[in-house]
């Protein structure tokens, strides 16, 4: 992470502002991939399913979009769903629209249609595209978005690859190495990243791993990170996942991103996975990778976290004042706590 990136961020979180938005940029998604946490019935906390939201299409999607980013003022923007290539039209425009005022832009997406030529040379864009598991396992779990269409849609691109470990691929012996070792040799890849999948508090779910598989998981990935560059993922990083953050509360992650679903008004908390993750089997890269940061001790016993958990509290007093004063831009949508109508990520 870059200084300039940091203090930016710092900048915002002493305004109020959360530095990162999430939206869910539709409802649909071509997928049922089991265990996915956006159509989980409790992922807008319990009501409304993503599948049940009225979303949008066309300019009136890009529209929002861009006055929600006017709004927000975030420093990075991720498009997720559903599955953001669903309205692939829209998003080609907002991508562009978005890096050009310095935002950052990540589209998480299954691939399921090609990526836009555009985009291998688009700056400050990444495109995640979410393999879980070796080919039988993932054609199995996330048909139609198959290896082979896969690799025939990314052809040409510039994509990171994300995998979500799960309890069968922890399970097979080998699965990793051979995961890292089939897509970090395609030249499209830029980079690897992982998490492991993370369940609803009480969940019964054939996904999740147990207390010794994660940790053998963690071991394999620091082994593997240090034969295979494009593994981007910091090892205080990957021992995070032994030790996620014990509440959405203690979450960097959670208070730094503000996710908003597909009516552009229900927002998903407490983090992008909604509903009610528990804590204490995260497996979210991005909560671990902020994680790590958070452990970085500033002076003596006081760490980064600490000063953020600070700044974050200052920031909520700012961001509470100027929702009291009147607004100058009467019309837009309203997101924070007790501004937005109380209801409720393409998942990684
Ligand atoms: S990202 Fe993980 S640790 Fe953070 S609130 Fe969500 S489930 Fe909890
Ligand atoms: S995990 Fe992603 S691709 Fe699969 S159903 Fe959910 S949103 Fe769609």
């Amino acid at each position: 992470m870059q200084v300039g990136h940091v203090l930016r961020s710092w900048g915002r979180i002493l305004q109020g502002y959360a530095p990162a938005l999430s939206i869910e940029i539709t409802r649909e998604c071509p997928l049922r991939c089991p265990g996915c946490y956006a159509y989980e019935p409790n992922h807008l906390g319990g009501g409304t399913t993503l599948r049940e939201l009225s979303d949008y299409r066309g300019d009136e999607l890009v529209r929002r979009v861009m006055e929600l980013v006017e709004q927000e003022k975030p420093l990075h923007v991720s498009l997720v769903g559903g599955d953001p290539l669903v309205r692939y039209r829209e998003v080609e425009r907002i991508v562009p629209a978005l890096a050009s005022r310095g935002i950052h832009v990540q589209v998480v997406t299954s691939a399921f249609r090609k990526l836009a030529e555009a985009w291998a040379s688009t700056e400050r864009l990444t495109v995640v595209v979410s393999i879980d598991g070796l080919r039988e396992e993932h054609d199995r779990r996330r048909a139609p978005a198959t290896y082979d269409r896969i690799l025939e849609n990314i052809r040409g691109g510039r994509i990171t690859v994300h995998c979500t470990v799960t309890r069968q691929m922890a399970e097979r012996e080998g699965s990793l190495e051979q995961f890292v070792e089939f897509w970090s040799g395609r030249s499209e890849v830029q980079r690897l990243w992982f998490s492991l999948f993370t369940p609803q508090r009480g969940a019964i779910a054939p996904e999740r791993l147990d207390a010794e598989q994660r940790r053998r998981v963690v071991e394999k990935l620091l082994e593997l990170r240090s034969k295979q560059p494009k593994i981007d993922m910091a090892p205080s990083a990957l021992r995070h996942f032994l030790k996620p953050p014990s509440s959405p509360d203690a979450c960097i992650f959670a208070k730094t991103t503000r996710t908003i679903s597909a009516d552009f008004r229900t927002p998903v908390t407490p983090c992008q996975l909604g509903g009610e993750p528990d804590c204490a089997e995260c497996g979210c890269i991005a909560a671990m990778g902020l994680a790590a940061v958070g452990a970085y001790r500033v002076a003596g016993p006081v760490t980064a976290g600490g000063l953020f958990h600070l700044s974050h509290r200052f920031g909520q007093l700012v961001a509470s004042t100027r929702r009291r004063e009147p607004s100058a831009a009467p019309g837009l949508v309203q997101i924070g706590p007790g501004t937005a109508p109380a209801a409720e990520t393409e998942a990684l």
